[in-house]
C-alpha cells in the first residue's frame, strides 16, 4: 500500500483524538456523578494526551520526550488500573502502581544519562508496556464480579491486543536485519501511532460499556431492594416469584409461600419509638435468615412489617414444620434496642400447591395469615391448595 503519513501528521491527529476523547470523558464525569472510576479515566486520558504532545513534539531524545513523556504514558496506564479498580471495588493500593511509575521513570532517567542500544530501549519499554497490559487484564478478568464480565471481557481484549502488538513489535526488534531496513522500520513507527490512537479510542469505548453496565446494575438493584433490609422488595417478589413458581409448576413440583406479619407492631413503635420499631424489623430478619432458610428461597418485605418467603420445591406440611421453627425462633429471641430487651411474635400464614399461581398462593397465604391473628396471634396457619 502506498500509504504513508509523516509523523508530524500523525502525531496531530493524536492528540486531536486524545483532546476529544478527554473532553467527553470530562463532560461525561459532570453529568453522572457519584462515579469516581470516572473522575480517575478522564484524568488518564488528559495525561496520556499530555504525554502525546510531549513526544509528538520532541522527536530527538530530549529530556522532555525521554523523561517527561514516558513518565506520563506510565502514569497514565497507572492511572487506568486504578479506575478499573475502583470501578470493580477491588481494594488495590495507590502505592503498587505508583512504585511501577517510579521505577520506570528511574529507568528512564538512567537511559538518558547512559543511552543504551536502541534494542535495549525498545525491549524495556515494550516489557512496561506488557507490564501494565497483563495488570489490567488481571483484574478485569479475575477481579471482576460475574455480572460485569461482559464489558470486563470486552475491556480485557482491548489490551491484550495492545499487549500483543508491542509483543510483536520486540520480536521485529530482536532481528537487526529487519530494522535495519528503514522503511520497514517507518511503516512499523507509522503503524505504532496509528494502532496507538485506535487502541486508545476502542478503551475509552470499553469504559463507557464498563460504566453504562454498572449504572443499569446499581439501578436495577436499588429498584429492587428494600432500603431498610435489603431484601428483595414488593415489586421484585412479584416479578422474580411469578417465574420461580411457574417453573416450579413446569416441574411438577410442589411450591410454597410463607407471609409473616409481626404482632402488635403498632404497640413496639408506640412504646419505643419509630427508630427502635426499624431495629426490630431488622432484627426479625436477621432471625429468620438464622434459622437456615433453604437453597433457592425468596425472602422479601412484601410491606412495613410484612414479610415473605416464597420456597420452592416443598410441599405444604414441610413448609409448616420450617414456619413453627421460625415462629419459635422470633419468640426466643428478643431484640435489643439501647439497653431496652424487646421481645415480639409473628404470625404465619402459608399456602401451598402444585398448581397454583403465585397471585393465588399469595392470595390464600394472607387469608392464612389472617386466620392466625383472628385466632390468637404468634401462631402458624396453612392451607394446601387444591393440585
Ligand atoms: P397485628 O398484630 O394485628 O398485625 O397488629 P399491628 O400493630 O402489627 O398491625 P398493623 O399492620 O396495623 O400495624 C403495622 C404497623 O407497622 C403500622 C406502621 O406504623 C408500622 N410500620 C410499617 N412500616 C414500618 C417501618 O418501616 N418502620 C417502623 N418503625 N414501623 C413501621
Ligand atoms: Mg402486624
Ligand atoms: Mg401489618
Amino acid at each position: 500500500m502506498g500509504m504513508h503519513f509523516d509523523l508530524y501528521t500523525l502525531g496531530v491527529i493524536g492528540a486531536a483524538i486524545g483532546v476529544a476523547l478527554s473532553v467527553s470523558f470530562t463532560l461525561l464525569g459532570l453529568v453522572l456523578r457519584g462515579l469516581p472510576a470516572l473522575r480517575i479515566w478522564a484524568t488518564a486520558f488528559w495525561v496520556l494526551t499530555a504525554a502525546a504532545l510531549a513526544q509528538g513534539l520532541n522527536e530527538e531524545h530530549s529530556v522532555l520526550s525521554a523523561i517527561v513523556g514516558s513518565g506520563m504514558i506510565a502514569l497514565a496506564n497507572a492511572l487506568m488500573l486504578m479506575g478499573i479498580a475502583v470501578h470493580l471495588r477491588y481494594p488495590l493500593r495507590w502505592r503498587w502502581p505508583l512504585a511501577v511509575v517510579g521505577l520506570f521513570i528511574a529507568n528512564q532517567i538512567g537511559f538518558y544519562l547512559s543511552p543504551p542500544s536502541q534494542t535495549v530501549e525498545a525491549l524495556v519499554f515494550g516489557a512496561h508496556s506488557v507490564v501494565w497490559d497483563l495488570w489490567m487484564i488481571w483484574v478485569l478478568l479475575w477481579r471482576s464480579p460475574r455480572d460485569m464480565r461482559n464489558t470486563c471481557s470486552f475491556t480485557a481484549l482491548i489490551f491484550a491486543i495492545d499487549m500483543a502488538f508491542y509483543m510483536l513489535r520486540s520480536v521485529v526488534v530482536l532481528f537487526p536485519g529487519t530494522v535495519a531496513h528503514t522503511q520497514l522500520a517507518d511503516l512499523l513507527t507509522t503503524w505504532n501511532y496509528l494502532f496507538g490512537i485506535l487502541c486508545t479510542f476502542l478503551l475509552s469505548t470499553g469504559f463507557t460499556l464498563m460504566l453504562a453496565e454498572r449504572l443499569t446494575l446499581d439501578l436495577r438493584h436499588l429498584a429492587r431492594t428494600d432500603g431498610l433490609t435489603g431484601l428483595l422488595n414488593r415489586n421484585a417478589l412479584f416479578e422474580i416469584g411469578s417465574g420461580l413458581v411457574d417453573a416450579c409448576r413446569a416441574r411438577g413440583q410442589a411450591c410454597c409461600v410463607l407471609m409473616f406479619d409481626l404482632d402488635n407492631f403498632k404497640t413496639i413503635n408506640d412504646s419505643w419509638g419509630h427508630v427502635a420499631g426499624d431495629v426490630v424489623l431488622n432484627h426479625f430478619v436477621g432471625v429468620i435468615r438464622r434459622t437456615g432458610l433453604p437453597r433457592g428461597t425468596l425472602f422479601s418485605r412484601y410491606g412495613g412489617e410484612e414479610f415473605v418467603l416464597v420456597l420452592p420445591a416443598i410441599d405444604s406440611p414441610q413448609a409448616a414444620g420450617l414456619a413453627e421453627r421460625m415462629r419459635a425462633e422470633v419468640e426466643a429471641q428478643p431484640a435489643t434496642f439501647d439497653t431496652h430487651v424487646i421481645s415480639l411474635t409473628t404470625s404465619v400464614g402459608i399456602a401451598g400447591g402444585v398448581d397454583a399461581s403465585f397471585e393465588a398462593l399469595i392470595g390464600t397465604a394472607d387469608g392464612a395469615l389472617y386466620r392466625a391473628k383472628r385466632q390468637g396471634r404468634n401462631r402458624v396457619e396453612w392451607v394446601a391448595t387444591a393440585g
